[in-house]
């Protein structure tokens, strides 16, 4: 049978439950909110934790509580949920986006030295797909330049280095809690911090949220059902994957489907929608997940070893490498390669599907041609990114079977594979 490229953390049932849950008339069980930040910051190890109604929300709130300078300028890398751009404009402050490494999902230190400035006062790190960035340089660089250090940690909810979690490496933390994340509760974000006056100013800007709005997380919970039942394995190889063959001239059909943001755009002001309280219905599920959590992760990863264990990369596709030291918690699998679309038409002859890189190259969105954005090996590392499945519902059998129709694509002769 084929295999989906990706598989919802959250199960049909639980989607159908929380459908439920949110058509309750009355205010639910008190507390849930703080039991599931409670957990949260037990398990991540921080003192700690303020969930928002999104991750991008919590990083709004979250730089105007640090007391920046006025015109300050924040630094975040050229592979991004694109929005974070806006969070920052709105929040007072200017963007300054660097670039990224070449063979891999690092910051580029020559570029991020020389777009640093006086005015320069946040730096936010993205470890993508669970890849442990070069914490040691990029927390020395921040404490030299007085820079303070937030970690996205959306996509690395268990990475560590030197066998210090990421996410402990800042002043703060965030956690995008949305569709396919490590905690996932339909939508949402959560803020780590250890600092207390921190914690105390987020929280007070959490409890300012507008009320939440039901019928749009119905919508959204009504969306990831679709996703769940179209990612089932009978229904993804006999419907799924021959439509998704049949239309791929028209562009990744799927993935347009999965995207929250399909249109970028320049914000004028903060939309209603970003400014949402988190539900107790969400909470329900977030505990949920923190009990799973650990079992979900450790399986992703003894599959990650065991495929890029398999992996002979030549010049056409290559494995995004690795810090020492690091441990990898493979949010997704991605393969760096010179003609995507090349292979990704031969895997999905062989059912399996695969998928490109979601996120903006933040220098070639023409909502922000204006500020002047370069990041130019960002904007090749998005087009030659392609992750293919990993997540829990495989088993050893199906890695082992992605490994050789790697291998068959590689054995092919030069001129067939760049056809
Ligand atoms: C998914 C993701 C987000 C999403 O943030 P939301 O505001 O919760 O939608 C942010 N950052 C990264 C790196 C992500 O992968």
């Amino acid at each position: 049978m084929a295999l989906a490229r990706l598989h919802l953390p959250l199960s049909l049932g639980q989607i159908l439950a929380f459908l439920f849950r949110l058509v309750l008339p009355g205010l639910g069980p008190d507390g849930m909110i703080a039991r599931f930040e409670k957990g949260f910051a037990a398990r991540f190890g921080r003192k700690n934790a303020i969930a928002f109604c999104r991750a991008r929300t919590g990083f709004y709130h979250l730089l105007q509580c640090l007391d920046l300078a006025k015109g300050s300028e924040i630094i975040i890398s050229g592979l991004h949920v694109a929005d974070f751009v806006n969070m920052i404009l709105l929040a007072g402050f200017k963007p300054v986006v660097v670039d990224m490494e070449t063979d891999g999902f690092g910051i580029d230190m020559a570029d991020l030295e020389a777009k640093t400035t006086p005015r320069s006062a946040a730096l936010l790190v993205t470890p993508l797909s669970g890849h442990c960035l070069n914490m040691r340089d990029l927390a020395d660089f921040a404490a030299k330049r007085g820079l303070v250090l937030i970690e996205d940690c959306s996509q690395a909810f268990s990475a560590s280095l030197d066998g210090k979690p990421v996410g402990s490496f800042g002043r703060a933390a965030l956690y995008s809690l949305s569709l396919l994340k490590s905690i996932s509760t339909i939508r949402g974000g959560m803020v780590t911090t250890d600092d207390a006056a921190l914690a105390a100013k987020l929280r007070a800007r959490a409890q300012m949220a507008g009320a939440y709005s039901r019928p749009s997380l119905a919508m959204e919970a009504v969306k990831q059902a679709i996703i769940a039942i179209a990612t089932w394995r009978p229904i993804f190889s006999l419907l799924v994957l021959p439509l998704l063959r049949l239309t791929s001239s028209l562009g990744d059909l799927f993935g347009r489907f999965q995207k929250s943001n399909k249109t970028v755009i320049l914000r004028s002001s903060m939309p209603p929608s970003l400014l949402e309280a988190f539900s107790w219905q969400q909470a329900v599920l977030g505990l949920q997940q923190l009990a799973s959590f650990d079992s979900r992760e450790a399986k992703r990863v003894r599959l990650a070893i065991r495929l890029r264990a398999q992996i002979r990369p030549d010049a056409r596709i290559s494995l995004p490498c690795l810090v020492e030291g690091s441990r990898n918690s493979w949010w997704l699998f991605p393969l760096l390669v010179e003609n995507a679309a090349a292979l990704r038409s031969f895997l999905a002859k062989q059912g399996i599907d695969s998928a490109p890189m979601l996120l903006s190259a933040i220098s070639s969105e023409p909502a922000f041609a204006e500020m002047g954005f370069t990041a130019p090996m960002a904007e090749r590392l998005r087009a030659r990114t392609v992750f293919v499945p990993l997540h829990d519902a495989m088993d050893e059998e199906d890695v082992d079977r992605q490994a050789a129709a790697l291998a068959a694509f590689l054995a092919q002769p030069l001129a067939t594979r760049t056809a």
